[in-house]
């Protein structure tokens, strides 16, 4: 597989690019002259420079870039994606992502610009990752380190991209002539080929297992358990500042250690988010199907994730209020395990004439109070004690009850 080389980089190094527009076409004439069939893709500027996508049918894609208008020899610049651009840092794990205002849609057959997107996305994909490692959910991000700019752990992204509907939209309705706004009686997890040559195709698992080879039945189930983890999050954490999380899509990466972290980003471009009380779209909807406030719901979108975010950490700083409960536990010997006390008694009854019975075991009933922010959190106390106290579970059964 053919880079573009440091060698042959040095070709163009020096060479001034002062005007972007002309940029292009003297880029594509150096490599042309340098014996390279090229073909760039539309030039996307970043603050202090501009790259080119340079693109060749037997290479993944290799990329040139141009700072303050000369080809760097030792650009730290990395990998380009559609809205992104991966930097290495100084630590070899560590990756550095910039997000960029450019936005694509229909597998960038659609490109255009969304002012201050990137800062939007790169801010509300932190807050969300936080979110999600706060529920147990591991992820590939370290920290927002500028307005645009998160530090992220390197994995291998596995080429899947993970689509969660609650809410019947886009490319389901189209596939399935299913009016939009039908809401799902259960999620729908599916799987596609990230594969922007092949327009990310929708993939059973025979073909993911067996076709590519890309994952097997122990990480789809890894994936598909951790997705429908983080859509429980998600609506929870979204319906309480007003919205409808309609549909989106995740990507996971395996790092250094080959632990599975949730990857990629958490945004207005790869969910759809619909006001609760109105279903008006504050996604990338309003870009694909030019609905105009493009930038104003990214915006609206920001302002509530930041609301939910504080709603969430003034949540967690107040002490929970505790309530009384009333528990009763009721320890019975398993079915199979011997009951001596049981049998004696039982024998005593048949001497004394109570010949209808049988099976008698002996148990025990406890009884007690207990504090507790909930119900649920009370029974769950109540069962770690049954656990390592109150009951023996390799030869008794328990039951409990809390009111
Ligand atoms: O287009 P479709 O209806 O399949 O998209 C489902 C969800 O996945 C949407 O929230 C969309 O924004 C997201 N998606 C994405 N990147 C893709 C395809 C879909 O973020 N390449």
């Amino acid at each position: 597989m053919e880079k573009i080389t440091a060698t042959s980089l040095c070709l163009f190094l020096l060479i001034g690019l002062g005007q972007k527009a002309g940029a292009q076409d003297t880029v594509g004439q150096l490599l042309k002259d340098a014996g390279k069939d090229i073909i760039l893709d539309p030039t996307t500027y970043i603050p202090n420079g501009v790259y080119f996508t340079a693109k060749k049918l037997d290479w993944d894609s290799s990329q040139v870039f141009f700072r303050n208008g000369y080809v760097e020899e030792n650009s730290d610049y990395t990998i380009s994606g559609k809205a992104k651009d991966i930097f290495e840092t100084e630590d070899p794990n560590i990756f550095r992502a910039y997000f960029r205002d450019s936005a694509t849609a229909f597998n960038a057959q659609k490109k255009g610009e969304i002012q201050n997107k990137g800062k939007v996305n790169a801010t509300i994909s932190g807050i969300i990752f936080k979110l999600l490692e706060e529920n147990g959910i591991k992820t590939h991000f370290i920290k927002q380190i500028s307005d645009n700019e998160l530090l992220i752990k390197k994995v291998k992204i596995v080429p899947l991209e993970v689509i969660v509907r609650n809410i019947a939209a886009g490319s389901l309705c189209k596939r399935l002539g299913i009016k939009e706004g039908k809401v799902l009686k259960e999620p729908i997890v599916e799987f596609s080929y990230k594969n922007d040559e092949l327009g990310d195709p929708l993939l059973t698992r025979a073909y993911i297992k067996t076709a590519l080879e890309v994952a097997d039945d122990k990480l789809l189930d890894q994936i598909t358990a951790l997705t429908l983890k983080a859509n429980e999050i998600f609506k929870e954490f979204f319906l309480k500042v007003g919205i409808k999380v309609v549909d989106f899509k995740l990507e996971y990466g395996i790092d250094k250690n080959g632990e599975l972290l949730l990857a990629d980003e958490l945004s207005p471009d790869n969910y759809r988010f619909w006001d609760a009380k109105t279903n008006e779209k504050l996604d990338k909807d309003r870009f694909r199907q030019d609905l105009g406030n493009v930038e104003g719901a990214y915006q609206e979108m920001l302002k509530r994730v930041k609301e939910g975010a504080q709603t969430a950490t003034n949540h967690k700083s107040q002490p929970k209020s505790q309530q009384l409960f009333n528990v009763k536990v009721q320890v019975l010997p398993k079915r199979d395990i011997l009951d001596p006390q049981g049998q004696a008694v039982e024998k005593a009854l048949l001497s004394l004439g109570y010949k209808d019975i049988k099976d008698l075991n002996i148990g025990k009933e406890i009884v007690f109070k207990v504090n507790s922010a909930s119900k649920t959190s009370a029974e769950q106390q109540v069962k770690e004690m049954c656990e390592k106290l109150l009951a023996n579970p390799v030869i008794e059964d328990y039951k409990i009850e809390v009111i």
